[in-house]
C-alpha cells in the first residue's frame, strides 16, 4: 500500500484500475490474513464517539457527589472533635471518622463497580447489534462486522444497506444513495460507476462514490473501501460532533432530579434541627464552644444522610442493565435505553404480517388459466405436480420473473424473497430444471420489486424474440393488462374477463391467500435503465399462495389484549387476504366494531377524519411505507404509545417516529439503526416478552423507590420525634449509613430482579409520566411512619424505663434495620399479601438473611459492636427487639388487608394488583 499522505485524496477522479493498484487489491478482494494485518495497522472502522469513562473520572464524580461529600464533612468534624477530645482529655475515639470516611470508600467503590458492570452488560448489547458489511474475500461474499473493514476491501451494496465505509464504486445497477446525513440533500442520487470525473466535484456530485453512513435506498453494486473511520468524509464531520448518544433514560432523569429535591429538603430539615438546637441553648450557663456545639451538627449531618436514598442511582442502573440483559437473552435486543420504560406503557402494537405475524413460509395451494375463470374455480395444487399444458406459460413465468435461489448447501432453503421462493418449489414439484431455464433464456433487464408499485418485471432472450413477464399484486397487474391469453392464443381482454379474473381472486384472498397475477409482453429492443415494462401486458394467470400464521402468536396477542395493548397489522397485502389472517389471530372481529382500512381510503381520509376511527382500525392493507408514517403519527397525536414494526429501508421514518421503533433481526441496515428494539428473531410473540419485561423492569424500580424512601422517612422522623422531645439523638451517622447502604441496598437489589407478577399482563399499560402516581407518596410515608412506630417505641423504652441511651439506641437501631428488612418481602405487591403465592424471589431471601447476618454481626460481634456505639442487652429487650421487627410489616399487610375490603365493597376487580 502507498504511505499515507497528509493531503485528502480525491479517490473520484481516479479511476478503478488505479484505485485498485493503488490499494493493493483485485476486485476478488483481500484475504482475511491481509485484512486482518491490515485492521491491525489502521485500526477499527469506527467513529470515534464520546470516549469511556475513565476510572480517574469515575473516582472524581464520586467524589462531587452530593451524599459523599456530606458523608466527609460528617466524617471531617468527627475527626476534628476526636483531635480536640484527644488534646482536651487524652481520649483517642477516632473510630466514627474512620468508619465514615471507609464507607464513602467502599460506597464509591461500589458504585464505580456497578457502573462499569452496567456499562459493559449494554457494551455488549450494543456489540450484538453492531451493522454488518457484506465483503468479498478471497472471492467469496461474507458478512463481516462494519467496524472490521479495512481499506482495499470489496464491498456488496444493495437496497437497506448503510455504506460502511467511503467507497471507489463499480458495477453498479441503477444504485440509488441517500445521502442526507452529508449533504443533506434528502432525494436520493442514482450513482454511477463508470463515470469519469476530471474536476474536483462536491461529496454530492462525484456519482462513482458512495461515503460511509449515507444509505443505499435502492439497486444494487460494488465499491472499494478507499478510507475507512475517522478518515472517511464523515468521520471528519464526526470529529467536531459527539456522536454517542444520551443514554439517560426518563427515569434516570426523574431519579436524578428526586436526588436534588431530597437534597433540598434535606438542608431544610437540617436547619430546623440546629434552628431547634440553637433555641433550646442555654446560653447563661453554657457557653456555645465549637465542641459543645459538635454534637448538634453530627445531628444534623445524620439527617442529611437520612433523607438522600444513598443507593438509589447506581441501583436503578444495575436493575435496567440486569433487565435489558435479561430480555436480550429472550431476543429482544434494547438498542435505546428509554425503550425499556417505553414498553411499559405502549398501548398499541402496529405490525407487519409477512414474516412477523406469519412464518413466512409461503407455499403455492392454488392457481388459476384462462378458462379457470370462466368457470370461477381455482386448481388446487398444493405443491402437487400440474400435467396439463396449459399451465406452462404460467409456470415458465414464475420461474423467469423470480431472483429467488435454491441454497447450494440446503436444497430446502431459500435464498430470496420468499414470495418468490414459493414459486421456485413449485417449480420443483413440476419438475422444472432450472439451470435449463437460466441457459436457454438469457435476462437482459430487470424492473425490481418495489412494495410501492408491488410488481416486478424482467425481459429475456428468447432465442432472436425479447419477452417480458411481470408478475405482482393481482389489482396493480390487471391494471397493466391489455390482452388475455386464452386457449386459443392471444386475444384483447374483455371487461368480463377482468371481472372474472377479479372475483376469483377475492375468493381466493379470502381464503387468506396471497394472490400474485402474471403477464407477459414482447419487447421490440432492450430497455435501458429507468424504462418502465410495464404496460399493455397480456394476462397468464395467477398463483395464489398461504403463508401460515406464526403458531406462537395468537397467544402473544390475546396477552396484548389482556395488558390493554391494542395489535394493528400493517400489511402491503391485500385487504381481503389481510383481513382473513388477522381474523384467524383474533386480531380483527367485526363483532367488536374492528375496522380495516385499505390504502385507497386512507388515501381519501383527511388526517382528522383518520383520528376519528383510529382507534377502532385493526387492519391497515396495502399500506405503504410513506403511509406508515402517516398512520404512525396520527395515533401518536390520538394519544396512544406506540410500537412499530419494520423491516426495509423506507420504514426508518416511520420507526423513528413510533415511540417504540422495532425492527426485524433480518431486516435491513437502516431499519435497524432507526430502531430502539431489535427482535433476534423476527417474532411477534416477542413483543409480547420485552412488553412484559419493560413493565417488571419499571415496575421493579418503583418498588425500589418505594421501599428506600419508605426506610429514608422512619429515619428522619425518629431524630426530628427526638429532638422535639428533647431526647439525645437515636441514630447516630454511622447507623443511617449502615441502614442506608447495606441492609437496604442489598434487599432493594434482589426487589429489583423481582419476578413479573402473574397477572402483569393483565394490568393495564403502565402511566410513567409520574415517579409518584398511584399512591406512592402516601405509602412511602405510611410505611415510613409504621417502621418509626416500633423503632421509636423502643427508643422510648429503653429511655423511660431502662434509662439506658445505649440501651435504647441499640434497640432502635436493630429494630428499624431489621424491620426494614422484612419491610422489604411486603414490597413485592401493594395490594396482593406477602403470604399470597408469589413466584419465588430466592435473591430477596438470600438478600434479607445476608443483610440479617451484617446486622447481628454488627451488634453482637465484641469489637465491632463497640465500633457502632451499640451495647449488649438482656435477653428481654432482644425478645423485644424481635417482636418489635415484626410489627411494621404486620401493620403494611393489615394495611394491604383494609385496601383489599374496600377493593371488594366498591367492586374493583384487585386480582391483578
Ligand atoms: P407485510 O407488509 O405484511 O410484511 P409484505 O412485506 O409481503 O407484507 P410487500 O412486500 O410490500 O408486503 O408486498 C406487497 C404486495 O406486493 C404483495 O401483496 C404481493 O401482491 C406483491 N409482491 C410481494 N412480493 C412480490 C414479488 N417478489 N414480486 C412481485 N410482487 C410481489
Amino acid at each position: 500500500m502507498e504511505a499515507e499522505s497528509s493531503q485528502p485524496r480525491l479517490w473520484h477522479k481516479e479511476n478503478e484500475d488505479e484505485v485498485l493498484r493503488q490499494l493493493n487489491t483485485t476486485k476478488e478482494g483481500l484475504s482475511d490474513k491481509e485484512a486482518l494485518l491490515r485492521l491491525t495497522k489502521d485500526g477499527y472502522n469506527e467513529l470515534q464517539g464520546k470516549k469511556r469513562k475513565s476510572v480517574g473520572k469515575m473516582i472524581l464524580e464520586q467524589l462531587k457527589d452530593k451524599t459523599n461529600i456530606i458523608l466527609m464533612i460528617a466524617a471531617s468534624i468527627s475527626l476534628v472533635l476526636a483531635i480536640v477530645e484527644q488534646m482536651t482529655n487524652g481520649t483517642v475515639d477516632y473510630i466514627e471518622s474512620i468508619v465514615i470516611f471507609t464507607i464513602v470508600i467502599l460506597n464509591s467503590t461500589i458504585a464505580i463497580v456497578q457502573e462499569r458492570k452496567a456499562e459493559n452488560a449494554l457494551d455488549a448489547l450494543k456489540d450484538l447489534s453492531a451493522p454488518h458489511a457484506k465483503v468479498l474475500r478471497e472471492g467469496e461474499l461474507s458478512i463481516v462486522l462494519t467496524r472490521e473493514l479495512v481499506r482495499g476491501d470489496i464491498v456488496y451494496l444493495e437496497a437497506g444497506d448503510i455504506v460502511p465505509a467511503d467507497l471507489r464504486l463499480f458495477d453498479t445497477s441503477e444504485l440509488a444513495i441517500q445521502e442526507a446525513a452529508l449533504t443533506g440533500e434528502s432525494v436520493p442520487v442514482i450513482k454511477d460507476a463508470e463515470i469519469e470525473i476530471e474536476e474536483n466535484l462536491s461529496i454530492g456530485d462525484r456519482l462513482n462514490m458512495a461515503y460511509m453512513s449515507t444509505i443505499v435506498t435502492g439497486g444494487n453494486g460494488y465499491g472499494i473501501v478507499v478510507e475507512t473511520a475517522m478518515r472517511s468524509e464523515v468521520g471528519k464531520i464526526a470529529q467536531s460532533l459527539n456522536t454517542q448518544e444520551n443514554v439517560d433514560t426518563p427515569l434516570k432523569i426523574k431519579l436524578a432530579k428526586l436526588g436534588h429535591n431530597l437534597s433540598i429538603v434535606a438542608i431544610f430539615v437540617c436547619s430546623i434541627v440546629i434552628g431547634l438546637d440553637l433555641i433550646r441553648w442555654d446560653w447563661a450557663n453554657n457557653p456555645m464552644t465549637f465542641v459543645s456545639f459538635m454534637p448538634t451538627l453530627m445531628t444534623a449531618v445524620a439527617l442529611a444522610i437520612g433523607v438522600i436514598p444513598e443507593g438509589l442511582p447506581t441501583i436503578a442502573t444495575v436493575i435496567m442493565a440486569l433487565g435489558v440483559t435479561r430480555m436480550a437473552k429472550k431476543n429482544a435486543l434494547v438498542k435505546k435505553l428509554p425503550a425499556v420504560e417505553t414498553l411499559g406503557s405502549a398501548t398499541v402494537v402496529c405490525s407487519d404480517k409477512t414474516g412477523t405475524l406469519t412464518q413466512n413460509k409461503m407455499t403455492v395451494v392454488e392457481v388459476a388459466v384462462n378458462g379457470d375463470f370462466k368457470q370461477g374455480k381455482t386448481r388446487i395444487v398444493e405443491n402437487k405436480p400440474i400435467n396439463d399444458k396449459i399451465y406452462q406459460p404460467l409456470l415458465k413465468a414464475a420461474m423467469l420473473c423470480n431472483n429467488a435461489e435454491f441454497d447450494p448447501d440446503d436444497e430446502n432453503n431459500i435464498i430470496g424473497d420468499p414470495t418468490e421462493g414459493a414459486l421456485l418449489y413449485f417449480g420443483k414439484v413440476n419438475k422444472i430444471d432450472l439451470d435449463e431455464i437460466d441457459e436457454k433464456y438469457e435476462r437482459v433487464f430487470e424492473q425490481p420489486f418495489d412494495s410501492d408499485r408491488k410488481m416486478m418485471s424482467v425481459v429475456v432472450k428468447d432465442k432472436e424474440k425479447l419477452i417480458g413477464y411481470t408478475k405482482g399484486a393481482i389489482e396493480e397487474v390487471l391494471d397493466e393488462v391489455t390482452h388475455f391469453l386464452d386457449e386459443d392464443g392471444i386475444r384483447k381482454i374483455t371487461l368480463e374477463d377482468k371481472k372474472q379474473i377479479l372475483t376469483l381472486s377475492t375468493q381466493m384472498a379470502k381464503r387468506a391467500l396471497r394472490v400474485l397475477g402474471f403477464a407477459t409482453k414482447e419487447i421490440k429492443e432492450v430497455p435501458e435503465e429507468g424504462d418502465d415494462v410495464e404496460e399493455g401486458l397480456t394476462f397468464i394467470g395467477l398463483t395464489g399462495m398461504i403463508d401460515p400464521p406464526r403458531t406462537e402468536v395468537l397467544s402473544a396477542i390475546r396477552s396484548c389484549r389482556d395488558a390493554g395493548v391494542r395489535t394493528v397489522m400493517i400489511t402491503g397485502d391485500h385487504k381481503l387476504t389481510a383481513v382473513a389472517i388477522a381474523q384467524s389471530l383474533e386480531i380483527f372481529d367485526e363483532n367488536r366494531g374492528d375496522l380495516a382500512v385499505g390504502q385507497d381510503e386512507l388515501e381519501k381520509m383527511t388526517d382528522e377524519e383518520l383520528k376519528l376511527i383510529i382507534k377502532k382500525v385493526t387492519v391497515f392493507s396495502r399500506v405503504s411505507p410513506q403511509e406508515k408514517l402517516r398512520i404512525v403519527k396520527v395515533m401518536n397525536e390520538v394519544g396512544e404509545i406506540t410500537a412499530m414494526t419494520g423491516d426495509g429501508v423506507n420504514d426508518a421514518p416511520a420507526l423513528k417516529a413510533a415511540h417504540i421503533g422495532i425492527a426485524m433481526g433480518s431486516g435491513t441496515e437502516v431499519a435497524k439503526d432507526a430502531a430502539d428494539l431489535i427482535l433476534l428473531d423476527d417474532d411477534f410473540k416477542t413483543i409480547e416478552v420485552a412488553i412484559k419485561e419493560g413493565r417488571r423492569i419499571y415496575k421493579n424500580i418503583i418498588k425500589v423507590v418505594q421501599f428506600l424512601l419508605a426506610g429514608n422517612v422512619a429515619e428522619i422522623l425518629m431524630i426530628i420525634l427526638a429532638q422535639i422531645l428533647g431526647w439525645p439523638t437515636p441514630l447516630i451517622a454511622i447507623h443511617i449509613l449502615v441502614i442506608n447502604l447495606i441492609t437496604d441496598s442489598i434487599p432493594a437489589l434482589a426487589l429489583g430482579v423481582d419476578p413479573a407478577g402473574r397477572n402483569i399482563m393483565k394490568e393495564k399499560p403502565l402511566k410513567t409520566n409520574s415517579l409518584f402516581s398511584d399512591g406512592l407518596v402516601v405509602r412511602v410515608i405510611t410505611h415510613g411512619v409504621f417502621t418509626l412506630i416500633a423503632s421509636f417505641a423502643a427508643y422510648a423504652y429503653g429511655i423511660l424505663v431502662v434509662d439506658s441511651q445505649p440501651v435504647a439506641m441499640t434497640m432502635s437501631f436493630m429494630i428499624l434495620s431489621i424491620s426494614q428488612l422484612l419491610h422489604s418481602v411486603n414490597q413485592r405487591s401493594n395490594v396482593a399479601s406477602a403470604f399470597k403465592p408469589h413466584d419465588f424471589n430466592k435473591w430477596l431471601y438470600w438478600a434479607t438473611f445476608g443483610s440479617l447476618v451484617i446486622v447481628l454481626i454488627l451488634s453482637l460481634v465484641p469489637g465491632v459492636q463497640g465500633l457502632f456505639n451499640l451495647v449488649y442487652l438482656t435477653p428481654l429487650q432482644y425478645l423485644l427487639v424481635a417482636v418489635f421487627s415484626f410489627v411494621p410489616f404486620i401493620f403494611v399487610e393489615i394495611e394491604k388487608l383494609i385496601h383489599r375490603i374496600y377493593l371488594k365493597k366498591h367492586k374493583i376487580d384487585y386480582s391483578n394488583m
